[in-house]
């Protein structure tokens, strides 16, 4: 795509990401990006060291949550664009607590196969980070062998229908939706390719949403069309994002200057 100004889907330290603000930012502005959001699993604690650290590198920061949500047995992520994402923390509280009482369960399952987990080693792996995730479990499971990759520990253990899942607590999407709502915000269905999301984008339309991430590294050009054309025919915003998590280079996705605006004035003027 030509010219992306925009990269609204990013992860930090603070949640399961490997980057902190300030190299997240070094990497954007070294790639061109104007404008960013950082948007941790169910937490907003990157938000006042990305309002600080966005202006020493010259970049315009958005503030951005990205809330797990469940549809149909399947997972869905809805992305809460904001003004200010402080005063919807209260409301994550719980799903903090449950993120960590659900790692704890899939540590027990592990045992079972023989993989016993050191505790301490996913803690050091979320030290920063209040939305404790399978990437961390993942990362310990790599670090004493247990599995050669990530890739390898969500492949035959803890992917979403591998013997070592456990779901957290279940959130709908029209909850999360109206949630969004209520602290002044804009609801966006992220990445709808991943999960299979997509086949139920009626249902996602119909429960409110704002807008749809068009532009992801996990949807192709093909997918990229069909969004397109369903945020038109609903007169809903386009995002975009690289869902960057720190692994590995930085992939440039987003929006270009003229999908960009639109979205920007919604969001200004929320
Ligand atoms: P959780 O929120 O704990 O259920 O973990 C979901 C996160 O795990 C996603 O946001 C991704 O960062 C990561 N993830 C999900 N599926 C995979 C996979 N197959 N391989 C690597 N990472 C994954
Ligand atoms: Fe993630
Ligand atoms: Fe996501
Ligand atoms: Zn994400």
């Amino acid at each position: 795509m030509s010219n992306i100004i925009a990269d609204l889907h990013i992860h930090s330290i603070y949640s399961d990401g490997k980057l902190d603000v300030e190299s997240i930012c070094r990497i954007l502005k070294n790639n061109g990006i104007k404008f960013f959001s950082i948007t941790d699993h169910d937490s907003g604690k990157a938000y006042e060291e990305s309002k600080k650290i966005s202006k020493e590198y010259d970049l315009f920061y958005i503030p951005g949550i990205e809330f797990s949500t469940v549809h149909k047995k399947k997972q869905v992520h809805i992305l809460y664009y904001s003004k200010n994402i402080s005063s919807i923390e209260k409301e994550l509280v719980a799903r903090k607590t449950d993120r960590l009482t659900r790692i704890l369960k899939m540590v027990e399952l592990l045992k079972g196969f023989d993989i016993d987990v050191d505790v301490e080693d996913i803690f050091f792996e979320a030290e920063y980070s209040e939305s404790i995730g399978r990437p961390h479990l993942a990362r310990a499971m790599v670090k004493r062998g247990f599995v050669s990759s990530i890739k390898e520990a969500f492949e035959k253990y803890i992917g979403d229908d591998k013997p070592c899942y456990v779901p957290k607590k279940e959130y709908t999407v029209k909850e999360t939706v109206e949630l969004a709502h209520r602290y002044n915000g804009l609801a966006v269905l992220a990445h709808p390719y991943e999960n299979n999301v997509a086949e139920f984008i009626d249902e996602m339309i119909a429960c409110g949403i704002d807008g749809i991430e068009v532009f992801s590294t996990k949807n192709n050009w093909h997918n990229i069309d069909y969004l397109k054309q369903k945020a038109f025919d609903h007169s809903l915003l386009i995002t975009g994002g690289s869902d960057f998590h720190g692994d590995g280079d930085y992939q440039k996705c987003g929006l270009d200057e003229k999908n960009f605006e639109d979205f920007y004035n919604a969001w200004r003027s929320l």
